[in-house]
């Protein structure tokens, strides 16, 4: 039984003083919900003190990124072994800024899966194509290999306890959500995939996220769907009632 998952990814909004403020105001909203997995994603320097509000809630935290070498000569890195002792249990990796902006390969996005896995954070692993990659027909082949090679070398345990994001890149930020069937298409995709990868067990179990312009009115609609189990979600995650709203409309 996959519970709903539902994340909330700031990028670089809110000070430390914003996001306690925002925690203050949003655990209570959610105080109530005991059977969702519900988790919010903070800038860095917000890691400690949201982790520190969130203790003893149903909220959980989540880093945006990490780097995969435990330390060193890294400057601006931050380890898995750093982001687990902030208090935090969950780590996106791979999602389409970090791969636009920063670079991050699938073989950067393996190495990152695999170093939150050994410190015992959930990766959110995003995946996704881009509007030329699914204008060109490319888009199942672009999920195969954002999927075999982010995962490469995992357990079928280690998928299972995992969570995959799809966040088609056309509609991140843009107002323009993938349609109910657009979506539906590319997560049965994607647990079919991990179906012949790594087995029915992993496929049955690890949780797909939909991302990319939810909001409280169209999260039930995505929902409804059979391999849709919850969402990671950028601008509407940003105000707590929002938010609220869309944890809401999940288990609706
Ligand atoms: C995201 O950044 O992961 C995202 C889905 O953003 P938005 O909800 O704003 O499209």
């Amino acid at each position: 039984m996959r519970i709903p998952f539902i994340a909330a990814n700031w990028k670089m909004y809110k000070t430390v003083g914003e996001t306690v403020a925002y925690l203050k105001t949003f655990t209570e909203l959610v105080a109530n919900v005991a059977d969702t997995e519900i988790v919010v994603a903070p800038p860095f320097t917000s890691l400690y003190a949201a982790a520190e509000m969130a203790k003893r809630t149903n909220v959980g935290i989540a880093a945006q990124d990490l780097h995969w070498e435990r330390e060193g000569a890294f400057t601006s890195g931050v380890s898995a072994t750093m982001i687990k002792e902030t208090g935090a249990g969950y780590a996106i990796v791979g999602h389409s800024e970090r791969r636009r902006v920063f670079g991050d390969t699938d073989e950067a996005v393996n190495k990152k899966t695999l170093a939150a896995l050994a410190a015992d954070l959930t990766p959110i692993v995003c995946v996704g194509e881009t509007l030329e990659e699914r204008d060109g027909g490319q888009m199942l082949a672009v999920l195969d290999r954002q999927v075999k090679d982010g995962l490469k070398g995992l357990a079928p345990e280690q998928v299972a306890s995992l969570v995959i994001a799809y966040e088609p890149v056309w509609a991140i930020g843009t107002g323009r959500n993938a349609t109910p069937a657009q979506a539906g298409e590319a997560h049965a995709y994607i647990r079919a995939r991990v179906g012949e990868w790594w087995g029915a067990e992993a496929a049955g179990q690890v949780h797909i996220l939909y991302g990319g312009s939810v909001k409280p009115d169209n999260t039930k609609d995505l929902m409804a769907l059979p391999d849709v189990d919850g969402a990671l979600v950028g601008g509407a995650s940003l105000d707590p009632q929002s938010f609220a709203r869309i944890v809401a409309a999940a288990r609706a």
